[in-house]
């Protein structure tokens, strides 16, 4: 059995997130697991570079309102306790609301050296960004 103590809090590069991000790795696991687990804070209308997972990844919302938007052009919303599922080499991106912070739980497989891993694309433009709502109305 292991007991680990958490590191330190690190902020997400500027080359794959617009905005301030920070996050705590909750897990990463070691051979022969690829089990990781990243907490996730956004700052309001910060979000992530279009980007795609090769196994996938999954969003477990801890607070705020988490959008993420596909290449369709729809922008979902989700809230506190929702999990979203993301799936394999599917490009898209996720962040906070214009007006709140938001905080998920990313979880998805890869090993220590990012492989199969995240392919990053180009940020999302304020246009791409702007339908995203914190209500319906
Ligand atoms: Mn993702």
């Amino acid at each position: 059995m292991e007991f680990a103590l958490p590191g330190a809090t690190g902020e997400a590069p500027a080359e794959r997130f617009t905005g301030e991000v920070w996050w705590d790795a909750v897990h990463s696991g070691g051979e022969p697991s690829r089990m990781r687990a990243n907490l996730v804070r956004f700052a309001p209308g910060a979000r992530t570079h279009w980007h795609s997972h090769a196994l996938g990844q999954s969003l477990h919302v801890v607070s705020g309102v988490a959008l993420i938007g596909t290449r369709d052009g729809v922008v979902f919303a989700a809230w506190p306790g929702e999990l979203v599922v993301c799936p394999p080499g599917e490009e898209h991106w996720h962040g906070a609301a214009p007006d709140r912070f938001m905080e998920h739980l990313a979880m998805w497989e890869g090993t220590e050296d990012g492989s199969p891993g995240t392919t990053w694309l180009e940020p999302v433009t304020d246009e791409q960004y702007a339908p995203a709502r914190t209500t319906s109305a």
